[in-house]
């Protein structure tokens, strides 16, 4: 790792031997266990974090009542330029964040540095909005009446993300709260608290600097237990937790029981339909980044490949070979494609589907495998594999979070790839490739994906902030990110003001004293 200048990276995001969870504005720390976090890269010691206790947790949630009564008042073009001032900071450490992500996460370095890129494009987007925070205004029935509508900031945003997306999660999150006036808590993934530390360090710099209350951005650091001292939490009107389809459920019943608000964005099952009007040189390429990238650790991975009868064979053979050029090794060495999956239990668990596959009737087209050797010593580099296999597979209707992509066949017309699409639980990403306007807009159509994202003639994977991003069914139906999923954030109240010497009912009712 040294190599690629990692000690350094760690020296300019200002972390130290042992790093803590911290409010903004405050010096008070975490003082649980210490969180050791281990590279998937080399195996190495990444850093060490201590965890956050009940006690640090009362402590944390009273600062942010506290400081979000104050925030609240600040004009949210104030706050809009400290996000613009964050985003600068952002911009400046971009190569060491992105380089520490990479090594804690094991995505490519430009991943890292894609995933910088995206929250600054989030903040961008959030410092326009801080000026455009609008509500409607409606005629009222009674004469002399007006009507409008204004949102407020709702209070505490409790943040629960998933290790494979380490800082642009919280970012989509926190920019847009900020500018809304909220208080955020944070807790990152346990298996990447020291990247969490890391954003903590930049917003409290630019925070203190522009002497915004204590509070506004805290970071708690540990596992589920951690995340569930905030979804238990009635100080805390909103939770967004991202993470796999289990979490969720548990998440929402414990937020519904308190009847508080969760923006939910889960697991998804992500598939490319193919017909014969498709592009198949574009279709290796989206589908290959889609399958391997992030070593197969997206939420909008593509999972499955539904490709009509008549090009099959063709398709088959096209991404079967380039499969033969993906290189597989340390993902801060940029001519590698593919890097390590998180940790062992995820190597398992990519074992395990390939194995379950085969036994379910799947035949395997590109083996898999677990890498050993030189460069791969953390055991956690796998080979991306392709099998044929039926859509009703067990394992098929699961998402495993590995690079195994599942190929389907489909006969008939764009409606039976369809029924197959749709055919999961899960409803994140979707796509179709073809140049033939029926079926592109059939796939659009109500009738067509059920998916919260449905693309034409680009894969499954990624996405721009500009857009709502989330998805249906078992992906809990949130969005975060661009369009007017700020709503989330605030609070709407209706106003009517009478501006007569009347007092009117409404739907005509007397009421005579
Ligand atoms: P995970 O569910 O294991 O953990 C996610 C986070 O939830 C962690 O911070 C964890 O500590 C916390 N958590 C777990 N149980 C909890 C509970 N009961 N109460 C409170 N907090 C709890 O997921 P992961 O392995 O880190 O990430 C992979 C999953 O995340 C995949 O399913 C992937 O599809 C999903 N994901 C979805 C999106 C999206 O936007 N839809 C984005 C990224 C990842």
């Amino acid at each position: 790792a040294e190599k690629f200048g990692i000690k350094q990276a760690l020296k300019d995001l200002g972390l130290s031997e042992i790093n803590h969870g911290s409010s903004t504005g405050t010096n008070w720390f975490s003082n649980g266990e210490v969180i050791e976090s281990y590279s998937p890269v080399d195996g190495a010691l990444v850093g060490k974090v201590k965890a956050t206790t009940k006690e640090d947790y009362e402590k944390v949630v009273s600062t942010a009542e506290a400081g979000f009564k104050e925030w609240r008042k600040w004009p949210a073009p104030q706050r809009g330029e400290v996000v613009r001032q964050f985003n600068e900071e952002l911009r400046r450490l971009k190569e060491p964040l992105g380089k520490l992500v990479s090594y804690e996460m094991g995505k490519s370095y430009q991943e890292g540095l894609g995933e910088v890129q995206e929250m600054i494009d989030i903040c961008d987007f959030a410092v326009g909005l801080s000026r455009q925070l609008h509500g409607l205004t409606m005629h009222s029935e009674r004469p002399g009446h007006r009507m409008y509508e204004q949102y407020h900031p709702m209070g505490i945003v409790g943040i629960i993300s998933a290790f494979n997306f380490p800082v642009a999660v919280w970012a989509w999150n926190t920019a847009l709260a900020w500018v809304c006036g909220d208080a955020c808590i944070w807790k990152g993934s346990e298996k990447t608290p020291v990247t969490s530390v890391a954003c903590q360090n930049i917003a409290a710099k630019v925070f203190e600097k522009n002497k915004v209350p204590a509070g506004i951005s805290c970071l708690i650091t540990g596992d589920y237990k951690v995340g569930e001292m905030m979804t238990q939490d009635e100080r805390v009107p909103l939770i967004s937790a991202t993470g796999s389809t289990r979490m969720g459920k548990k998440v929402a019943q414990t937020v519904a029981g308190r009847l508080g608000k969760s923006l939910l964005e889960l697991g998804g099952n992500n598939a490319i339909i193919v017909t014969p009007d498709a592009n198949i040189k574009n279709t290796v390429i989206g589908a290959v980044f889609g399958a391997v990238g992030t070593c197969g650790q997206r939420c909008t991975s593509t999972r499955r490949l539904i490709v009509h009868e008549d090009i099959y064979d063709k398709v088959k053979d096209a991404v079967v070979n380039a499969y033969k050029q993906i290189k597989i090794g340390n993902p801060l060495d940029e001519n590698n494609h593919v890097g390590p999956l998180i940790d062992k239990d995820a190597v398992k668990n990519y074992q395990n589907a390939l194995d379950k596959v085969v036994e379910e009737g799947g035949n395997i087209l590109v083996e898999g495998g677990v890498l050993d050797g030189d460069g791969y010593e953390s055991g956690c580099y796998v080979k991306p594999a392709i099998a044929e296999a039926k859509n009703d597979y067990e394992i098929v209707q699961h998402e495993t979070f590995a690079p195994v992509l599942y190929l389907l066949k489909y006969s008939g017309d764009v409606e039976d790839a369809l029924k197959l699409q749709n055919g999961v639980r899960q409803g994140l990403s979707s796509a179709i490739m073809t140049n033939n306007l029926r079926e592109a807009e059939r796939f659009l159509s109500v009738e067509g994906s059920d998916c919260g994202i449905a693309n034409v003639n680009i894969g499954t994977s990624g996405a721009e902030i500009g857009g709502a991003f989330g998805g249906e069914k078992d992906t809990g139906g949130g969005r975060e990110s661009g369009s007017d999923a700020w709503k989330v954030y605030m609070r709407r109240q209706t106003n009517t003001i009478n501006y007569t010497t009347e007092l009117p009912l409404a739907q005509g009712i007397k009421f005579d004293l």
